[in-house]
């Protein structure tokens, strides 16, 4: 994935503090350590775009739900305001730890609890923890929307980055979750927002659901390179030039998308059209923080559009031609790896491998089946999945080998996490059963069950 260094089809990675010092087909060094990856693909860590650490405790909770207001009227809206500290603590840390599992080293954390400045604190503990490269992005939206208690929440911000970010080789840093609505436009609280962070330097992550949303901001003169619209859906060619012209980046989750039934994904056309443009998980409550299953899913995709756009146009049978199918294995890889380090400014660190960049280094198994033919990247986009994580490594850090967590997790975390379950599910139990229909998902957990 690096410009410089390519692709070595045998080789060795030398780390030293935090950072990989050299790349070889060969090196003669004495290490203090030696991790053998004879028959793996030694790839960068993968990067999510847009992500919600503190839905761990329901993960699956929302699977099924069809359509955006389902999730808001029967997920958002009653669980938000449950989150305690304890709850949302255990959450962002099991589910940050999940994440390195899978292979993610680095992650957007859209933080979007009802916040109290004891939630916030209790986030950031977590995701600190937990040893994942983060940007931790405070969200100052109220229960059930953009204006309310916004002054209150807002105010917390300032305090919150003197507090826990103070530290520049801190792998968490701050960044903003922009308020919003499913029918929001860019608003007066988001241009306060905006100002905020680009006083701090701080990342931007917002939800965009609705028409004319990133037409919205540029009417504001809010759009910028530092914004990850997540979704999107709904852009327009216009609005997609106005991004590429800005910098703005598009964080597609393919998955998620889908299976609420969105409209299908603008990810080609934002590709087309010079969009910076990522992979992202979203909600943990739809899909296991699996981002070689979503680059599989985008692979797909984007595919199965393309052969829709050819018939609609006439060509058929489907013959290949130039462009055609658009996105290669290699460019969806690109998307969870090197393009996301790129959207996020922090390339120069991040995102390949390379002498000087810092050691996010995933080793994947590729045994006992082998590896597939071609391109290692047709291999970790078509054949690769999570169960073949066999090593991650962040900052130089090992937090897996092996295949099993390195490491020890703060006492009773994982049980903190489960009876945050419960806490929620208190809060669930009276409002899900009215969605449940013939057909409609099933099970949360051993806990509840929808009426059928
Ligand atoms: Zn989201």
């Amino acid at each position: 994935m690096d410009p410089v260094v390519g692709d070595l089809e045998q080789g060795d990675v030398l780390v030293e503090g935090t950072t990989i010092s050299e790349i070889g087909a060969s090196l003669d060094v004495q290490a203090d350590d030696v991790i053998d990856a004879t028959g793996m693909i030694v790839m960068p860590g993968m990067i999510d775009t847009h992500s919600h650490l503190w839905h761990a405790p329901l993960r699956g909770a929302s699977a099924g739900f069809w359509g955006f207001q389902e999730y808001l009227d029967f997920f958002v809206f009653p669980i938000r305001p449950r989150g305690r500290a304890v709850d949302v603590y255990a959450g962002t840390y099991v589910g940050a730890r999940e994440f390195i599992a899978n292979g993610v080293t680095t992650a957007v954390d859209f933080c979007h609890p009802l916040m109290t400045k004891d939630t916030a604190d209790a986030a950031v503990r977590g995701l600190k923890q937990s040893g994942l490269r983060a940007i931790w992005a405070y969200s100052s939206s109220g229960s059930q929307g953009p204006d309310e208690r916004f002054d209150e929440l807002f105010a917390y911000a300032p305090r919150l980055l003197e507090e826990h970010f103070g530290d520049p080789d801190s792998l968490v840093s701050m960044g903003i979750a922009l308020t919003g609505h499913i029918t929001a436009q860019a608003s007066e609280e988001n241009r306060r927002e905006v100002e905020f962070a680009r006083s701090h330097g701080l990342q931007m992550v917002t939800h965009s659901n609705s028409v004319n949303h990133v037409q919205s901001f540029y009417d504001m003169g809010l759009l910028g390179s530092d914004i990850i619209f997540a979704h999107a859906n709904l852009v327009s060619d216009v609005e997609l030039d106005l991004m590429a012209k800005t910098g703005a980046v598009l964080s597609t989750s393919m998955q998620v998308e889908q299976s609420l039934g969105y409209s299908v994904t603008a990810l080609s056309r934002a590709v087309a059209a010079g969009v910076r443009t990522t992979n992202s998980i979203d909600s943990l409550t739809m899909v296991n923080p699996d981002l070689l299953g979503e680059a599989r899913a985008t692979y797909n995709v984007t595919r199965a559009q393309d052969g829709q756009r050819e018939r609609d146009e006439g060509r058929l049978p489907l013959y290949r031609r130039e462009h055609m199918p658009f996105l290669t294995s290699r460019d969806v890889l690109a998307l969870i790896t090197s393009e996301a380090a790129r959207a996020l400014g922090m390339w120069d660190s991040i995102g390949s491998l390379a002498p000087g960049k810092q050691a996010d280094i995933v080793l994947l198994s590729t045994g006992p089946f082998g590896r597939g033919v071609g391109d290692a990247a047709v291999h970790v986009v078509t054949q690769a999945h999570a169960g073949n994580v066999d090593t991650v490594l962040i900052a130089g850090t090992v937090h897996k080998r092996g295949g099993l967590p390195v490491g020890s997790d703060p006492e009773g975390v994982y049980e903190l996490n489960m009876a945050a379950r419960d806490h929620y599910l208190e809060g669930l139990r009276s409002t899900l059963p009215s969605i449940a229909r013939p057909g409609g998902t099933a099970v949360l957990g051993d806990r509840a069950t929808f009426e059928r």
